[in-house]
């Protein structure tokens, strides 16, 4: 069978088995796409270990060994969850997994069941080979990256860490087009500091408001205060390549490479205007807001959870200053507390990095790796946090620009076609090779 051939129905099962994360322990199910991928796997030299650190939350790391001790080797980070997905915002089943006119559609087509099968395949072509490789493979196929991966590789880094050669690794997110001749290679990924805000007001009787402190208000302000503060841009000098390779007219790009006036010409970038904000401020977001319980009484505390994204660089001290900063006087009625705190990580240029250029020049001659950040988390941070260089890795058709592909993430309707799923493929087992097969 062609490799993509294999790709299409991996992804289309593990898209059916639906092992939607929605936070909570009991979520998820990945047991089932790990048996997919286990049984994928199954007759090939893989040795295999399962974790299960919740019942149903199973991760399976299969090994391929190498022939030689010394090489280094790879590890492939692929998750097997999905975030949940409204069937009334989407045209179609979100759970179908259908293949239609070359497109795959469902939940994970895009993030991440889409790579986690062409690791699948990869590993499995590997380990079907008579001659083994230098370096050992290692695909990792993990539970709860959705959630912050506490029964995922986060979980493996702290109680299993033999399992994985934590020196080089691959993970999602990268692969779209930039303009004409660049493709996105992800390095890093911004800091995280969410932040919860306990409002203190006064409660009493809804019928008589006047001169009520009333948490749910106080809240609401909170809330778009929050979401109006402007932190300042902070373009560096991967902004400045990401914006020169957009083939934008002059003014446009010199909109955007100035501080100042950056914000008023993201609009430049299109659909990845959201993208490019992102990549170059402290971004704060408030997603959850609690208060009140019953008609007739004016609340007399709320909640308020502000998601906080920093730039590498910027740290706790200075997120902590820009909600302050937000919030103004408000401040009097609220407390905030620390729900995280996690500062941005990044990788520098490697043989992998070099193994995933020398790929992605053989499917596209004219466009090279364009280093840029991702603005969410994913498993490259346990990686980093242990010493190793992780990278985002992908390949697309050249249809699919940045904007496009963000916006599917956790997007309705999200698909990817089988054109991609070839190049990701070919793609991913040319490093795999050229990687593992190097005895230097
Ligand atoms: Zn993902």
């Amino acid at each position: 069978m062609n490799p993509v051939d294999d790709t299409v129905d991996l992804l289309s099962a593990m898209i059916r088995n639906a092992c939607v994360n929605d936070g909570t322990p009991d979520s998820g199910g990945e047991q089932r796409n790990a048996g997919v991928l286990l049984d994928h796997l199954s007759g090939t030299r893989a040795e295999v270990e399962v974790v299960e650190p919740h019942p149903g939350r199973v991760s399976v790391v299969f090994r391929v060994p190498g022939h030689d001790r010394e090489a280094p080797a790879l590890t492939l980070l692929g998750h097997t969850d999905v975030v949940p997905a409204d069937p009334r915002t989407w045209s179609q089943d979100p759970f179908s997994g259908a293949v239609r006119d070359g497109v795959v559609w469902g939940r994970g087509a895009i993030d991440m069941l889409n790579l986690t099968s062409a690791m699948a395949v990869v590993t499995a072509t590997v380990a079907r080979r008579s001659e083994p490789l230098a370096g050992d493979l290692v695909f990792a196929a993990v539970a709860d990256e959705e959630a912050g991966s506490r029964f995922g590789a986060g979980w493996i880094a702290r109680n299993r860490p033999e399992l994985l050669p934590w020196d080089y690794a691959l993970t999602e997110s990268a692969g779209a087009h930039v303009g004409s001749g660049a493709v996105t290679f992800t390095v890093g990924e911004k800091g995280s500091f969410p932040r919860r805000l306990h409002v203190r007001g006064r409660s009493g009787h809804a019928s008589m408001p006047w001169g009520a402190r009333n948490a749910a208000l106080i809240a609401a302000e909170a809330a778009v205060r929050v979401a109006r503060h402007r932190p300042a841009a902070r373009p560096d000098e991967r902004w400045e390549a990401y914006v020169r390779a957009q083939d934008l007219p002059p003014a446009a790009t010199a909109g955007l490479l100035d501080p100042a006036t950056l914000d008023d010409h993201l609009h430049h970038l299109g659909e990845a205007a959201r993208f490019g904000h992102a990549l170059t401020h402290l971004t704060l977001t408030p997603t959850v807001v609690r208060a009140g319980g019953k008609l007739n009484v004016i609340p007399g505390t709320a909640v308020v959870d502000v998601d906080i994204r920093a730039l590498p660089g910027q740290d706790e001290s200075e997120a902590d200053a820009e909600l302050h900063a937000a919030l103004g006087e408000l401040k009097e009625f609220i407390t905030v507390e620390r729900l995280g705190a996690r500062t941005a990580s990044q990788s520098g240029a490697s043989r992998l990095q070099d193994a995933v250029a020398g790929a992605v020049g053989r499917c596209f001659p004219d466009r090279r790796l364009l280093p840029s950040l991702t603005a969410g988390g994913t498993d490259a941070r346990f990686v980093r946090e242990r010493g190793g260089t992780a990278y985002g890795f992908g390949l697309y058709t050249s249809a699919w620009d940045v904007g496009r592909y963000r916006r599917l993430f956790h997007g309705d309707d999200e698909h990817v076609d089988v054109e991609s799923l070839r190049l990701t493929t070919d793609a991913l087992q040319d490093v795999v090779e050229s990687f593992l097969g190097d005895t230097r």
